[in-house]
């Protein structure tokens, strides 16, 4: 019975393949790492070439362990959002390398457009901030910059694409230039070229960005059968029947499918996303709107708060400061002590995200005293995790999503007293599911719905979860109280 899921999950370090037993539990995979180029300060680039190249070798790594390509049901994509490649349509080559999330280069016309008040109506129908980080002024720095890709555009073989849209024309016989030039919903609505509401892009919006809308993939939904794969690549055609960034599909890996249920991935920075169900979300909180599933044409939207510093600053911790060797000894040294000695960081390091907003931001070690040691610091840069994320719990609040409970992920959620911190901190129950890798295991979530595996995603999503670890709040609430006084007086010396 053909019912194995292929996931490639392309993220910004490295691409994986990843063989999803229907259960959900991983049958095998392969990974290899991406070079990162930094031409400048503030500008990271990938060699799309690359990225098609690798993705493709572990999925030829990994397909035989399920016994072949017929044993595969669907394959899903999940990816690095926001990063653009720019192709030719007939070649089915890249123009330039890819302009990755990461890069701040095109500031100067986010600038020039928030200063000609645009700002505001682009978030009302984006949900997005007028911010170097989304994919529509990429597009338009190559058009301007790189003679080839505008070339490309008159010539009317321009292909812009996320990552995601990328693999799937490469998947489907682009080397022959004839792919199919899609993208998800999910990953269009981090362009700034598509509204909230709108199930395409939109004309007036790629006119304010000087992108040529015959240039863009169609938007499509993110399970189904949404395309096959060229039967030369792998044997035989393997559909592909799911796509989505890698934090929506995150969300969808921990079934975050109702309104107002929440998951946090902590890595080198945080991502919160809170279901928001089919209501289109509007923040007074300088949150961000985005579409978090579109199944059959039905949306649901997710907020969206991201913390620049999350796992960086254990990272800093460790290699600046030498105060542990890994990061995982911050547990150890977190327990060594009743509190932190007064001790507060504000893991300013690079700027504050949301709900501050302050990108010139810089950090503060609040508290020391002669007694303060390495074990203080430690459980300081913890507590930080439990202070950031309560801030965006009250923004969230505030925009009428409260969070029932938090389901956490990523390389941090592993340590055991920050789970517990934070659920003590918020005053809710704190949920870590057995299998870490969410954002694959939500890609798989939809491939195998879009598969017809499972009748809908619910259902995927309650066979493929897994085991989850619950984590209850217990603190005093004077502690608590004394907690975020101490951080309030310390974010307020910034
Ligand atoms: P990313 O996907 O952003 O590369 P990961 O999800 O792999 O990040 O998480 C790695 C980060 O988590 C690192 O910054 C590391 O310092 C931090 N980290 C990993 N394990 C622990 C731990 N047990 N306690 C605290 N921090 C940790």
């Amino acid at each position: 019975m053909s019912d194995y899921i292929l996931v490639l999950d392309e993220g910004t370090t490295s691409t994986r393949a990843m063989l999803f037993a229907s259960d959900g539990t991983l049958a095998a995979s392969a990974q290899a790492e991406l070079t990162q180029h930094y031409p400048q300060g503030g500008w990271v680039e990938h060699d799309a070439a690359e990225i098609w190249d690798k993705t493709l070798a572990c999925a030829l790594e990994v397909i035989p362990k399920a016994g072949g390509p017929a044993m595969i049901a669907g394959l899903g994509i999940t990816n690095q959002r926001e990063t653009v490649v720019a192709w030719d349509k007939e070649s089915g080559e890249p123009l330039t390398r890819a302009i990755v999330w990461q890069d701040r280069r095109t500031e100067p016309f986010c600038l020039a457009l928030r200063q000609a008040g645009h700002e505001a109506e682009v978030q009302r129908r984006t949900g997005l901030m007028l911010d170097p980080y989304f994919s529509g002024t990429k597009m338009r720095w190559m058009l301007d910059n790189v003679p080839a890709v505008r070339a490309a555009a008159d010539a009317g073989t321009l292909a812009f694409g996320t990552v995601e849209s990328w693999l799937v024309y490469k998947l489907t016989s682009g080397a022959k230039g004839a792919g199919a030039h899609i993208t998800d919903a999910s990953n269009a609505s981090r362009t700034l070229l598509m509204e909230l509401a709108g199930s395409s892009f939109e004309k007036e919006l790629c006119d304010l960005f000087g992108v040529p809308i015959s240039a863009l993939p169609k938007v499509v939904d993110m399970a189904g059968n949404l395309a096959a794969t060229d039967p030369s690549l792998f044997g035989c055609a393997i559909p592909i029947t799911g796509l989505a960034g890698d934090q929506q599909a995150a969300t969808i890996g921990q079934a975050c499918l109702a309104p107002g249920q929440t998951k946090a991935t902590y890595g080198t920075g945080a991502f919160v996303l809170t279901n928001q169900g089919a209501a289109i979300p509007q923040s007074g909180h300088r949150m961000l709107g985005t579409v978090l599933c579109q199944i059959a044409g039905e949306r649901t939207y997710a907020i969206e708060g991201s913390v620049f510093v999350a796992g960086s600053l254990v990272q800093w911790l460790r290699d600046s400061l030498g105060i542990v060797e890994v990061a995982s000894q911050t547990e150890q040294l977190a327990r060594s002590i009743p509190d932190s000695g007064g001790v507060t960081i504000v893991p300013a390091l690079s700027g504050l995200g949301a709900p501050h907003w302050n990108a010139d931001a810089r950090g503060v070690i609040t508290g020391l005293s002669f007694a303060s040691g390495k074990a203080e610091l430690a459980r300081a840069a913890l507590e930080a995790m439990a202070h950031q994320t309560y801030d965006l719990a009250r923004a969230f609040a505030a925009d009428g999503t409260a969070w029932e409970t938090l389901r956490i992920d990523g390389g941090m959620a592993a340590n055991d007293w920050m789970a517990q911190d934070l659920a003590d901190m918020l005053g809710i129950p704190v949920e870590r599911p057995g299998f870490v890798e969410t954002t694959a295991l939500g890609a798989a979530m939809l491939a195998a719905a879009g598969a017809g595996l499972y009748p809908d995603l619910a259902s995927a999503a309650a066979a493929m979860r897994g085991t989850l670890t619950r984590f209850e709040p217990s603190m005093d609430e004077k502690v608590r109280e004394e907690r975020l006084t101490r951080w309030r007086k310390a974010l307020a010396a910034i």
